[in-house]
């Protein structure tokens, strides 16, 4: 099964970055980046040490719902390239552990789809829960929660 990896879309990345309303209706948040761990969930690349980064409160679902989780994300300050691509990001491999998790076609989470693995590990999970044709697509979350990207089927 081929799968599809993608960044938020670049239409609400652009809004962001004009000054929109993040999820909270706030305007995001200019910060520094420190240390290594600042993937920007638009190109889903690293945000590079002492570049500057927008923080903002993200909900990766179209509709409000008891299901759509809202937390803190964070973006390159300038354009950047939404991440369209059949694999993870190679760095993917360093999350130590990941949570992975199917949603249905209503957007609520299938709980026994959900899962904690090494980031070397994340690709063989997204095939076994995508296999289901009952989950419409997949989530990866950092151990703390915080939403990194959807995965499709091709
Ligand atoms: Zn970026």
């Amino acid at each position: 099964m081929k799968l599809r990896v993608r960044g938020i879309a670049t239409d609400e990345a652009d809004q962001i970055r004009r000054g929109g309303p993040d999820a909270n209706g706030q305007p995001a948040v200019l910060r520094v980046a420190e240390g290594l761990a600042n993937p920007c969930r638009h190109c889903l690349g690293l945000i590079a040490e002492g570049d500057r980064k927008l923080v903002l409160a993200y909900r990766p679902f179209d509709a409000v719902q008891p299901y759509a989780e809202t937390g803190p994300i964070f973006l390159h300050e300038d354009p950047c390239e939404r991440y369209e691509s059949e694999s993870l990001p190679a760095w993917f491999d360093y999350l130590d552990p990941a949570i992975v998790r199917g949603y249905a076609e209503d957007h609520w989470i299938r709980y026994d789809t959900g899962d904690v693995v090494p980031g070397t590990e994340l690709t063989a999970a997204c095939r076994t829960i995508l296999g289901d044709p009952t989950i419409a697509y997949v989530h990866i979350r950092s151990k703390y929660n915080c939403f990194q990207c959807r995965v499709d089927r091709d």
